[in-house]
């Protein structure tokens, strides 16, 4: 019989009824090291004083107006958003996926109105992940995620991962934009090398196809700056944000330039619930904190002491890790065991870590772990390694 909650999850066996800082807690009491933060999600760790008091405040006065009346709470994280990055404006949803389909709708409509409505191409890349809605899935191409249900939504086309060759054939004169995550979350904790991004948006510029990042995982400070593109010096057209712009509760954006955007006129989108004022009193909290460069000093701080760690845990246990990757706080372990099994490993050590493809264990921590907790999180790695490598028997 079919369980109440859809069953499209494969969940462990695990239960949690409190959060503190990067630490959860199960309905038996039994505590937990969180290394993945909700995927990326929780930004500034369960229960953040900041993000409470943001969203209690804000639940006291007025939880949800239309988008048919001005939202002071959105208006001001928009600014935030576009003081602090290339964008001149910003569309609020609800979560990545929809910051994909607007992301998508927003190139097609550029050159629609441009008065090219054949350039609807939009190539993307191998491993690459957008979200799970039609379009979403169309444009990550994954048979994994399409199989049976086609007919899937023409005009993409998935590109080997960092082929510069590929994606210099591929750019035609039907090409909208091309879509790329700077580092790839689900695919592995793979990073696009800056060589390549300035390449590609080279190639954007030769060929006016606008260039639309997917920042959803590795962006809000995640990669040691607001966000990641900046390490390579070059920006974007348009850029898909969520996850940790909420902290935990339900956001994303989409950022553009005033040309890319300039399409999406009145009428031409829209999200009910996008850029309500709960939403937005959160996000303007995590924004503040985030876009510190304190704050982002410390994450780079925290991922070179983490990553000094790992690399550690690499030499010693050969036979389980096989190197090290990534950025800021967006880090993989690509494993010689099985990932899941790794998974399994680090549950028994009361740590929560996130397997991703290409056989990598993802480590996604609170942007403000403790160094305390990182080392205690190294420790526990250590254990759940030496667990697996143990003869069976
Ligand atoms: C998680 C993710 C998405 C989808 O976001 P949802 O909020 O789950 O819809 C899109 N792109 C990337 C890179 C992601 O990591």
């Amino acid at each position: 019989m079919i369980s109440p909650v859809l069953p499209t999850y494969n969940r462990a066996p695990l239960s949690f009824v409190k959060g503190e800082g990067s630490w959860l807690t199960t309905e038996s009491g039994e505590r937990y090291l969180d290394l993945g933060a909700g995927i990326a999600v929780n930004a500034l760790g369960h229960a953040n004083p900041a993000l409470v008091a943001a969203l209690t405040e804000q639940a006291g006065q007025l939880w949800h107006v239309s988008n048919l009346y001005q939202i002071p709470q959105q208006q001001k994280l928009a600014e935030l958003l576009v003081e602090n990055t290339f964008a001149d404006t910003v569309f609020f949803t609800n979560s990545g996926t929809e910051a994909a389909e607007l992301a998508i709708k927003m190139a097609r409509k550029y050159w629609y109105d441009k008065g090219q409505p054949e350039r609807i191409e939009i190539l993307t890349f191998g491993g690459a992940f957008h979200g799970r809605s039609t379009g979403a899935i169309a444009a990550a191409g994954s048979e994994k995620m399409t199989k049976g249900f086609g007919p899937l939504m023409p005009g993409f086309k998935t590109l080997p991962f960092g082929d510069h060759d590929a994606l210099r054939a591929a750019l035609t004169d039907k090409t909208a934009a091309v879509m790329v995550e700077p580092i790839q979350g689900e695919g592995g904790i793979r990073v696009l090398p800056d060589a390549c991004l300035k390449g590609l948006r080279d190639l954007c510029d030769q060929t006016g196809a606008l260039m639309i990042l997917d920042e959803v995982q590795c962006g809000m400070g995640r990669s040691g700056r607001l966000f990641a593109h900046e390490w390579s010096g070059v920006t974007p057209d348009i850029m898909m944000v969520a996850k940790g712009i909420g902290g935990g509760f339900p956001l994303g954006a989409v950022l553009a330039t005033e040309n890319a955007a300039s399409g999406m006129v009145a009428g031409t989108h829209g999200s009910t619930y996008g850029g309500n004022p709960l939403g937005c009193a959160v996000g303007v909290a995590v924004m503040s904190a985030v876009s510190d460069p304190a704050f982002l000093a410390e994450v780079n701080r925290k991922s070179a002491l983490f990553r000094q760690g790992l690399e550690g845990l690499v030499a010693s246990h050969p036979q389980v890790f096989e190197a090290v990757r990534g950025a800021g706080l967006i880090l993989g372990l690509k494993c010689v065991v099985p990932n899941t099994d790794v998974v399994k490993a680090a549950y028994g050590q009361n740590l929560l870590t996130v397997p991703a493809a290409d056989n990598v264990l993802r480590l996604l921590p609170a942007l403000n772990i403790e160094d305390a907790d990182i080392a205690e999180a190294l420790a526990r790695l250590d254990r759940a390694a030496a667990s697996l490598s143990q003869p069976a028997g």
